[in-house]
């Protein structure tokens, strides 16, 4: 092929990440006419296999002709390096810990509009004025082709400008918001939007006419409170448009919504919703943060002086209700002022709402939002600006002359860690015991909270990890010095831990007391505190109605084809659905086995929970958030506005209730199944129940009045839920760590998961068998396995597990690693087994 050469007479060449599972970058020379041009940090347009062109990433420029056949980079797409050389030294340190390619790291960092993979199909932006004038001729031919046919893909645009090489050319058109990535269009282009509500005229423009508006309420007690109410807090955010947010006045008046609907029809009120940008760009005025209670501010100093005194990772334990996210609002303030950005993780995106208007209110639009719920345009636009690089009117190249901007909260998901951070002062890492910071699929299978760590020493910043649970590792690096610990042990504003009673299930089973899922103890709370028009959360931690379905005769149950895991019956579709694969199928009405029509459902989620809570609360609102609850879009968002506004009186759900959420009115929390939590397979089980429990009691009692927590269980001796009872960390940690110890449990060892993976189960076991043979030879008994994991099967793939566990020792832990790639490719060079799949999972959990 023309693009092979001989080496180049200035001899330069360029290791390119290639957004492939390839093991390392390649090699590419740099032709004499681009050598100007081409710099790391910047994406260039190569072929790889043939004559398959991709966008790739220049890692190095060094003069090491290789030894193999090479071939010419074809054309830059990028003036400007899209990262700087720290970012590309965090993907580098996420590649070798976490047992993963660069290209398959630099596949999860960047966002799609900056990977323009060939199949990716393009249209037209609506909102693109139709000026054309500013672009050039090809960028012109290519929306006229849009205009024509709707969609092309990027080899289309190849086909069209009959050239190969066309990458900066579409780079060009997305910059200008010409054109878009299909898929944004298709899912996300709906703009964000708030419930807001402001006085009607002529009452708004005219302060005057207020004294009227208050005579139309004047026997109205509650209107009265709601109109004070607003004018106090329309004085402190003074929004250009003159409204409040809805949810500001629920929470400062004892209003809901049917207040503000009659104050609407009295022409008091308008009730509008409010476009807001959802990366940021605060509005309102900002106003002073709320003075730091004595424990906050003496959690405050004893921060600081860990970090003035060396310690680069602080652990903040505190209490839920404690008041964490005041005290990280002043860590971000300091950072600020000192021209430094801050990077604030939480688990889940779902979190974030609540959290982000928080600092708004304090920080203004220094506060910057990125995760995956913000469109692919948005993800660029904070990529530059996080970058340093703003984008002017239009979209025009980055004015680099622009100062850089660095006061930046960045309050992200954990993709957050992958943005190309110029000046990185702090990290908060919020929740930090949190399982969803760990990515599983695809690689690279990361920690959140430990990258955050490795990312914050590059930058040489400082890290916060804040939770009311801490994960054993934490703690332990805290109780041996390696972390600074502060504790905060008690509830912001007097607010009493809320009283835990357990109920023993068994017991009340026995003496009949049980009315379906329900203990008697969990149904006379929930009924005395709807009587007191207060509101309750029930967890569940398993969705759909019943996970599965059995033949009382013959005793076979409903599985999924694809997957070796019982189907769940759902009652909104009435069908049975896989939750590895999504595979549905209509339900049985007959056994398929031998006939029988006596079908059962056996076990409970969180749709039977709420169907049957339904019988013993006839008058009660119930609603339920759980992921089949929350797929459509916004749903999140209505049913926590729903319980906000006291349109739902219980809320059934799983995990997700457990989190972080702050509502005020909430006085029981129950556990439905205490055991389920505690009983997974897993060295973590005791851990994670742990953490749920308390994390979900600490949904109780939040304002003004001590909550109280149901927790039923058929065990109620097991240590875990009297540590519960008992607020006990101490006791919870010094048992567990013990455990952990006698058994070689991390943090005291350290272990990789690797899963092999294949359509044909004896292909699978045969190439296990030679995989572990390279890895038995030098690791001996530190490796255990192939073994078939709890589920043996998923979407079609049969499974083996090889599980590593060894002595915590660099030396031992860097040589593990080259020899899991060392097996990958002997086992995938023999013949028949090259597609055997291997996913490592390193500090698996
Ligand atoms: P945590 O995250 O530790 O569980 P939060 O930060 O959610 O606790 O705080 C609990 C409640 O106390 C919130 O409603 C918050 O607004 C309130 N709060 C915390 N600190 C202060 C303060 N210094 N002044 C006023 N309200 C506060
Ligand atoms: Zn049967
Ligand atoms: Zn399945």
């Amino acid at each position: 092929m023309e693009t092979y050469h001989p080496t180049p007479a200035h001899g330069i060449f360029a290791e390119v990440i290639l957004p492939l599972a390839v093991p390392k970058p390649y090699t590419y020379a740099v032709p004499e006419e681009l050598v100007a041009a081409v710099r790391p940090g910047l994406r260039v347009e190569v072929e790889f296999g043939g004559a398959k062109r991709y966008a790739g990433l220049v890692s190095r420029l060094h003069h090491d002709a290789p030894q193999h056949k090479y071939k010419t980079i074809l054309s830059v797409i990028d003036e400007e390096p899209i990262l700087n050389e720290r970012t590309l030294q965090f993907w580098q340190w996420l590649a070798d810990y976490y047992c993963c390619s660069l290209g398959e790291v630099m596949e999860a960092a960047l966002p799609a509009n900056l990977k323009l993979a060939s199949e990716r199909r393009l249209v037209l932006s609506p909102l693109y004025d139709g000026n054309f004038t500013g672009l050039t001729d090809k960028e012109y031919l290519i929306t006229e082709a849009l205009s024509i046919q709707e969609t092309i893909t990027i080899d289309d645009v190849r086909k069209i400008l009959e050239q190969k090489s066309i990458y900066h050319i579409v780079k060009s058109l997305l910059d200008k918001k010409v054109i878009y990535l299909y898929e944004e269009m298709e899912e996300k282009y709906a703009p964000k939007k708030v419930a807001c509500v402001r006085l009607a005229e002529p009452y708004r423009s005219d302060s005057k006419q207020l004294a009227g508006a208050f005579d139309l309420v004047a026997k109205a007690q509650r209107q009265t409170e709601a109109l004070m109410a607003f004018i106090q807090l329309s004085r402190e955010t003074k929004h250009k448009d003159g409204g409040i947010l809805r949810s500001e006045l629920y929470k400062k008046a004892t209003v809901d919504s049917t207040v503000l609907n009659s104050m609407a029809k009295k022409g008091i009120f308008e009730l509008y919703e409010r476009e807001v940008s959802r990366i940021g760009g605060y509005e309102d005025e900002v106003t002073e943060a709320d003075n730091l209670s004595s424990q906050q501010a003496r959690a405050l100093g004893e921060i600081r002086s860990h970090f003035a005194e060396g310690k680069n990772t602080v652990l903040l334990h505190g209490v839920t209700g404690s008041g964490k996210t005041r005290v990280y609002l002043e860590l971000m303030q300091e950072a600020l002022a000192r021209g430094e950005q801050v990077l604030y993780l939480l688990p889940e995106v779902a979190l974030t709402t609540q959290i982000i208007s928080r600092l708004q209110k304090t920080l203004g639009d220094a506060v910057v939002v990125y995760h995956h719920r913000i469109t692919n345009n948005e993800r660029v636009e904070v990529w530059q600006k996080v970058g340093g690089r703003w984008t002017v009117d239009g979209g025009q190249e980055p004015n680099h002359q622009s100062p850089i901007t660095n006061h930046q909260v960045i309050v992200g998901a954990r993709s957050g860690l992958f943005l190309p951070f110029e000046k990185l002062g702090l990290v908060i890492v919020d929740e930090e015991h949190d399982t969803s910071y760990k990515q599983n699929d695809p690689a690279p299978r990361y920690n959140g909270r430990d990258a955050a760590i490795y990312l914050a020493h590059l930058h040489g910043a400082k890290v916060l990890l804040g939770t009311a649970t801490p994960s054993l590792e934490s703690y332990q690096n805290a109780k041996s010095g390696k972390y600074g610990l502060v504790e905060m042990n008690e509830r912001f504003g007097g607010i009493e831990m809320p009283e835990i009673v357990v109920v023993d299930a068994r017991q009340e089973l026995k003496e009949r007391k049980m009315q379906s899922h329900f203990t008697s103890v969990l149904l006379e709370s929930l009924k005395e505190a709807l009587a007191k028009g207060e509101q309750a959360i029930l967890f569940q931690n398993r969705r759909g109605y019943s996970p599965t379905l059995r033949c009382n005769t013959c005793g076979w149950h409903s599985e999924c084809i694809n997957c070796d895991v019982s189907l769940t019956y759902h009652k909104w579709r009435n069908n049975l659905q896989c939750h590895y694969c999504g595979y549905q199928q209509e339900l049985n009405k007959t056994c398929p086995a031998c006939g029988s029509h006596e079908l059962n459902l056996q076990g409970f989620g969180t749709e039977k929970i709420e169907d049957e809570l339904k019988i013993y609360l006839p008058d009660a609102s119930i609603g339920r958030m759980d992921y089949d609850a929350v797929r459509t879009k916004d749903a999140h968002a209505r049913i926590i506005n729903d319980f906000e506004e006291r349109r739902i009186e219980v809320l059934v759900g799983t995990q997700m209730v457990t989190k972080g959420l702050d509502f005020e009115n909430v006085s029981v929390v129950g556990v439905i199944s205490a055991d389920q939590l505690l009983q997974f397979p897993d060295f973590r089980s005791g851990e994670r129940g742990f953490q749920l429990i308390v994390q979900v009691a600490g949904r109780a009692g939040r304002r003004g009045k001590r909550g109280k927590v149901i927790v039923q269980a058929m065990n109620p001796a097991h240590p875990v839920i009297r540590e519960v009872i008992d607020n006990d960390f101490q006791a919870f940690y010094e048992r567990e760590i013990m455990e952990r110890k006698a058994f070689e449990y991390p943090p005291f060892t350290r272990l990789i998961n690797i899963t092999l993976k294949h359509k044909k189960s004896d292909v699978l076991n045969r190439g296990a068998k030679i995989f572990a043979q390279v890895l038995r030879a030098k690791l001996g008994n530190r490796m255990l396995g192939p073994t078939v994991p709890p589920v043996g099967r998923v979407r079609e793939y049969y499974l083996l597990d090889i599980l590593i566990k060894m002595e915590r020792n660099p030396a031992i832990w860097k040589a593990t690693k080259d020899l899991i790639w060392e097996a990958t490719r002997v086992m995938q060079q023999e013949e028949g087994f090259s597609t055997v799949r291997v996913n490592v999972d390193v500090d698996p959990g």
